[in-house]
């Protein structure tokens, strides 16, 4: 009998969405792919290159359970050049994706019954792994309305003496919209820890993303090269984190991992020390397309009350067209018209009645995919009753 928590653990819908796509297109469909978060591109040739070069010169060892040191220490430059920061490579732990770094971050920070706040939408994922660690995920509804903004006093009124950290991520998934300045400013100031998902700082069109460790060192950066590298399938990430809480994460990852692959390390460490202009056109490119979504959404009838500057995501309200269950809403558009989006629900019971679409595919596939979609919704008889 498998165990309750494995039982209980809801799946991640984007993926299932995913993988019925799958099966449609090996049944001889052709589905476009609005649904996940995942870069269209090659990874960089330089960083291909790197990682070629780990294997040839025998980089195919375990590595430090921390990581390689000099990728430690690009770490800390980076974070220096970029935000003014300084922290020490000793405070850099190089994980198996972002994914992983929560993981650990949150197996060093919880015991159960402890308690972390995080915004409702979010990272589909992210209570999902506070309930598996027998925590509790208590969420703080944000409004489209409001660019979805975390609002510091509402966080602030759901502290408790349960609460372990306050999860935030700027640029977000699924809304697309940053937090600003003034309001990462006041989280910090809360005086929990916070636990800030960068990954997709770099895909931020036209303002300037900010990193918590700006206003406080009371924080766990979440940061990896899947999105602005386009490194999905590498798996490599870090956590930036406190002095103190080092070793023990240090101790975790030893028993539970061992380290993160040392080829993607040493690709990794060519991520961000050599100049990529694949990058500056990856994120041009993003920006076009994010225009076109938005228009192409706003003229199907999805509202876009403010439009998203981060990341490759659009949180797009179809309440106006009259969706109240997005998870059938999704699954009727694959079958029907053959194009894969992400259900709101997925994200929060707060983005009911939305739906996310992932602008990682070409501006060729979003038009196609807008024209099935037209179509579709002139015949649907799932949203008239
Ligand atoms: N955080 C957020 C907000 C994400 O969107 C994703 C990927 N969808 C992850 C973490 C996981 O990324 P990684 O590939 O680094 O594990």
């Amino acid at each position: 009998m498998p165990s309750t928590r494995s039982q209980r653990i809801p799946p991640f819908i984007v993926m299932d969405v995913l993988e019925r796509a799958k099966e449609l297109e090996a049944a001889g469909n052709e589905v476009i792919h609005l649904e996940i978060g995942e870069p269209d591109f090659e990874t960089p040739r330089k960083i291909r290159e790197a990682a070629i070069t780990a294997i040839q010169r025998g980089h195919t060892h375990y590595t430090h359970s921390l990581g390689i040191l000099p990728l430690r220490q690009a770490v800390a430059t980076h974070y220096l050049r970029r935000y003014g920061v300084t922290i020490s490579p000793d405070q850099v732990i190089v994980t198996m994706g972002t994914s992983h770094g929560l993981l650990l971050t949150l197996c060093s920070l919880m015991d159960p019954g402890d308690e972390v706040i995080l915004s409702n939408p979010s990272y589909a994922c992210y209570p999902n792994f506070v309930r598996y660690l027998d925590g509790r995920a208590v969420s703080v509804p944000v409004y489209a309305e409001e660019g979805f903004v975390l609002r510091p006093q509402a966080v602030r009124e759901r502290i408790t003496e349960c609460t372990k950290g306050i999860l935030i991520n700027s640029p977000s998934n699924p809304t697309g919209n940053l937090l600003p300045e003034g309001a990462l400013q006041e989280i910090a100031a809360l005086g929990t820890h916070v636990i800030s998902d960068e990954i997709y700082h770099g895909l931020v069109y036209g303002e300037r993303e900010h990193s918590i460790l700006e206003f406080t060192d009371r924080a766990f950066v979440l940061n990896g090269f899947s999105k602005l590298y386009a490194m999905t399938g590498w798996r490599l990430g870090y956590i930036i984190a406190p002095p103190e809480f080092v070793r023990p994460i240090q101790k975790t990852q030893q028993n539970l991992f061992i380290c993160a692959s040392s080829v993607s390390q040493w690709a990794g460490l060519a991520a961000l020390t050599e100049e990529h202009p694949e990058v500056s056109q990856m994120v041009n490119t993003y920006d076009q397309r994010r225009k076109a979504m938005i228009t192409g959404l706003r003229e199907l009838g999805f509202g876009v009350a403010v439009e998203p500057t981060g990341a490759f995501y659009v949180l797009a309200d179809a309440r106006g067209i009259g969706c109240t269950d997005s998870y059938k809403l999704a699954f009727d558009i694959l079958e029907k018209a053959k194009v894969a989006v992400a259900p709101g629900i997925d994200f929060g019971s707060n983005a009911e009645g939305f739906l996310r679409f992932s602008y990682a595919n070409s501006l060729d596939n979003i038009e196609r995919a807008f024209a099935r979609l037209s179509q579709y919704l002139e015949t649907c008889d799932m949203l008239r009753v």
